[in-house]
């Protein structure tokens, strides 16, 4: 089963995923979360992806979260007049901030701030790192600089200027056409680029607030200054990423490791979700089979406490996209059978509101008892998020009837949603439950089940109310498992789902 899997696989969609039958096969695979890269696409073919995603999901009875991924202020080098130019080794080049196509030795810029704020020797790095130019000489509008690792240089091409501060405004303009356009849409998450201090999301929390938009914020850490400041930016967002393509060329490569870790870290601690990003199965953007580091490096992740793993090229413009998260989902199970992924729980918080006390009562509950599952009754899904974040070893069953709150739930460890219709007692909800855990194969006859949810229920109570129930028989309604919802069917084999 899909469910079995703790830690959520985050999906970005491209040409190689974003046809009806490419977003099934991702779901079936074991994709939660769909990342749309807003570095790339026009709204209408984000907006086609959303449509079949939310229609899919009702499909095959399975939440996606939708992650809108925003540019941020990247700088990027301009057009060329064939398309690319070849940088040599020590040659002399111009940069300008002039609106003309490029040639030889001449590289336009899109962003009129950056020869202000160079200086000789400064180091300046193109299309992820791979060529490096070293300042000579800048005026208000050039920069003179000396190719140090040449190469080919193509249109739009990112350019990196590590540990420089740059005047720029945390969100550009074509950022703010795009969150206007997501909310609309009504993507769950939406992730801000390049964040260097709070200040970069307030524009995006106030647009949010402005829209009445229940879109949950994540900063992506990829700059030094960040990393700098990561304590103050991981509590005033959501949830974070570790951006490790643009983090590994601001900081130096390296460094990187380190850094990884100290916001996987910082962030569970914080009770904040983490999600680590780029080249995770890179060689399988070509190769059916990762490398044994790519392996590791999974396996990493999930043992540090990441809450989720990302695929970028992999599954956006990649081979075998479909194999890539089955083949995350599978390293991902055999971590989890280790003990130590579980119950990190972290009982050092004081004044604690009472759903934090339930919740972390929840999973000792559940220690305690050897309880199977901890069923959350909820509207927000503000509890369920909370047990998770406990990392108990009982999975963690959130209901709800609303369905943006089945979608959120899908991006937070441990989560498995289901929908429930609506219920007048927790006697009448536990009693629904329970035979949908016994046909589901979530629970056994005698497992120890925690309950907790918010009383009076008619009234849709905030959580206060934690109850054990022991699992009866299973009544005589033998439903057949095609019916089921997709991620408790049996896992069906990656070979037949890629060759439907
Ligand atoms: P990107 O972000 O793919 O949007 O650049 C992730 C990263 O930098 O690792
Ligand atoms: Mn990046």
């Amino acid at each position: 089963m899909l469910t079995k899997r703790r830690v959520k696989i985050v999906a970005t969609i491209g040409p190689s995923t974003s046809s009806e039958d490419g977003l099934r096969k991702c779901i079936e695979a074991g994709m939660n979360v769909a990342r749309l890269n807003f570095s790339h696409g026009s709204h209408e073919d984000h907006k086609k992806v959303i449509h079949l995603i939310r229609k899919l999901s009702k499909e095959l009875k399975a939440p996606v979260t939708i992650l809108q991924d925003l540019q941020g202020p990247k700088i990027r080098v301009g057009k060329f007049e064939h398309g690319s130019i070849e940088l040599k080794r020590e040659q002399i080049v111009k940069l300008t901030t002039e609106n003309i196509l490029g040639k030889d030795g001449l590289i336009p810029l899109d962003f009129d701030g950056l020869p202000k704020v160079c200086f000789k020797g400064l180091r300046v790095l193109l299309d992820d790192g791979l060529l490096e130019l070293e300042v000579i000489d800048s005026t208000e509008t050039e920069i003179e600089a000396k190719v140090i690792h040449g190469g080919v240089l193509k249109d739009r091409k990112g350019l990196n200027v590590p540990g420089t501060t740059l005047p720029i405004q945390g969100m550009t303009e074509k950022d703010r056409e795009d969150l206007k356009f997501g909310l609309e849409e009504e993507v769950d998450y939406v992730a801000l680029s390049f964040v260097r201090s709070v200040n970069d999301l307030k524009d995006l929390r106030q647009i949010i607030k402005e829209k009445e938009s229940s879109a949950k914020v994540i900063s992506k850490i990829e700059m030094l200054e960040a990393v700098q400041n990561l304590e103050d930016i991981i509590k005033k967002s959501d949830a974070v990423m570790v951006a490790r393509g643009d983090l590994a060329i601001e900081v130096g490569q390296s460094q990187l490791p380190g850094i990884q870790k100290r916001i996987v870290k910082l962030s569970n601690e914080l009770n904040r979700p983490v999600i680590t990003a780029t080249q995770m199965l890179d060689s399988m953007v070509n190769n059916p089979r990762p490398t044994r580091a790519e392996v590791t490096d999974i396996a990493n992740a999930v043992l540090d406490g990441t809450d989720a793993l990302m695929l970028s090229a992999e599954t956006a413009s990649g081979k075998y996209p479909f194999r890539c998260i089955r083949t995350m989902h599978e390293i991902s199970r055999e971590v989890e059978k280790n003990s130590s992924a579980y119950y990190k729980i972290n009982l050092g918080g004081s004044h604690l509101s009472i759903a934090e006390s339930i919740a972390i009562s929840a999973c000792l509950t559940a220690q305690k008892l050897d309880a199977t599952v901890i069923v959350c009754l909820t509207t927000t899904g503000k509890t369920a998020a909370m047990i998770s974040r406990y990392r108990p070893k009982a999975r963690i069953i959130a209901l709800t009837h609303i369905i943006s709150t089945l979608n959120r739930l899908e991006a937070t460890w441990g989560i498995q949603t289901l929908p429930i219709s609506p219920y007048g007692s927790s006697d009448e909800a536990m009693q629904l439950i329970e035979q949908k855990l016994l046909r589901y194969n979530l629970v056994k006859p005698k497992d120890r089940v925690i309950l907790t949810y918010g009383s009076p229920v008619i009234q849709r109570a905030k959580t206060n109310t934690l109850r054990v129930y022991t699992i009866g028989e299973p009544d005589q309604n033998k439903e057949s498992a095609e019916t089921f919802p997709l991620r408790c069917q049996p896992l069906r084999p990656i070979d037949i789902i890629e060759n439907e």
